[in-house]
């Protein structure tokens, strides 16, 4: 019926206008071919059906490349932007590694909090136990934790060794000392899993030393996390130092003054510690810092540290700051002291370790004060 009507139409419009040649045989083709239509019925159906459906898909593929056209040239800038920005900003995916500290291209001698100031001992208030955080053994930071019982006998002491995993050397000589100790491994260290794996087997806990952007002009290094970054780029930097390595119980600050005292930025931090079950060490690079604070209030398990053992770099004053740790732990019941892979720090650590059980103290993992700290057993 259809065709019949188009037919009419069609023939009404042109005929009268063209030539009688050219007319006559349009008008000869056109009703031949009705003519083949209404003979034809059903094969003209599946004819059409055929012809409407090639026609739609090789219609809208044309359409779809034109559109796309912009688009993906739009795409393939965009990604090489993307490109060109990260690797100026750092390179985090493939980020380099090295072996030892002296080989990070410009990287001065830094101290880890604020530079030329030492820093102060930390001593804590009595706290209330605290309930909020997840107390189950689907917990992370409790899987990969070393088993350690007596939490009440005796004062605890954690020690605590920061930017372990750059200088191999050095690095190797304090998880060779005896623990427990806690070894703080940065992400960009070369050949980490198996530096980890042997630090682990010597009795030591494992943490990752995760670069924060500090004040003044210390560099963190690379991967570091910055106030300046979005809070995708913070997630995606610390998913990659997260993935650097396995077996550790939590994350301590590398440097970090600056961006610990940013409650935003640590609660971005603390929303991802929290689902994978891993402990927070606020390293109190500064005394702004929230990250204790904001770990507490999100229900991320948190300790502090107390004492720094090496802002000074020379053995009497590690082993001054050894016996400060000792008087801490004797007044608060724990004490969590950071150091470094230094010679003066190994070498007093080297001293003091063999006498601590003597003394009445523990040597302790950091999950050990972390359960002794929140009363959880
Ligand atoms: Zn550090």
């Amino acid at each position: 019926m259809a065709s019949r009507k188009n037919r009419s139409g069609k023939t009404n419009r042109r005929s009268p206008k063209r030539s009688a040649g050219f007319a006559g045989r349009l008008q000869a083709r056109y009703d031949a071919l009705v003519a083949w239509i209404s003979a034809h019925r059903w094969h003209s159906i599946v004819i059409a059906v055929i012809a409407l459906f090639v026609g739609s898909v090789l219609g809208g593929y044309w359409i779809a490349e034109r559109l796309d056209l912009r688009s993906s040239d739009q795409v393939a800038r965009d990604t090489i932007e993307e490109m060109k920005r990260s690797a100026s900003s750092s390179a985090p995916v493939v980020a380099p590694k090295y072996s030892r500290i002296e080989d990070l291209p410009d990287f001065p001698k830094y101290s880890e909090a604020e530079p030329g100031k030492p820093t102060p001992n930390v001593e804590e208030k009595p706290r209330v136990k605290q309930v909020a955080a997840a107390f189950s053994a689907e917990q992370t930071w409790r899987r990969n934790a070393l088993p350690f019982r007596d939490l009440k006998s005796r004062p605890l002491i954690a020690i605590v060794i920061d930017d372990v995993g750059l200088d191999r050397a050095r690095s190797k000589r304090a998880w060779e000392l005896p623990g427990p100790m806690t070894m703080s491994f940065l992400p960009y260290a070369k050949d980490l899993p198996e530096q980890a794996r042997a630090a682990r087997a010597r009795g030591h806990e494992l943490m990752l030393h995760m670069p924060m952007e500090p004040n003044g002009r210390n560099d963190p290094g690379p991967g570091a996390l910055m106030v300046s970054m979005s809070d995708a780029e913070l997630r995606q930097k610390l998913l990659i130092a997260l993935e650097s390595f396995g077996g550790y119980v939590g994350i301590n600050n590398h440097m970090g003054s600056r961006f610990t005292a940013n409650r935003h930025d640590m609660e971005v931090v603390m929303r991802q510690l929290k689902p994978r079950g891993l402990m927070f060490l606020d390293s109190r690079t500064s005394p702004q810092s929230v990250g204790d604070q904001t770990a507490q209030e999100m229900g991320v398990p948190s300790i502090v540290r107390h004492v720094f053992l090496d802002d000074e770099e020379t053995l009497d004053a590690v082993r001054r700051k050894l016996a400060e740790t000792e008087a801490v732990a004797r007044r608060q019941g724990f004490v969590v002291a950071i150091g470094h892979p230094h010679d003066s720090t190994l070498q007093a650590l080297a001293e003091w370790l063999p006498t601590v059980q003597g003394k009445g103290l523990a040597l302790a993992p950091s999950t050990a004060i972390l359960r002794k700290r929140n009363g959880w057993d």
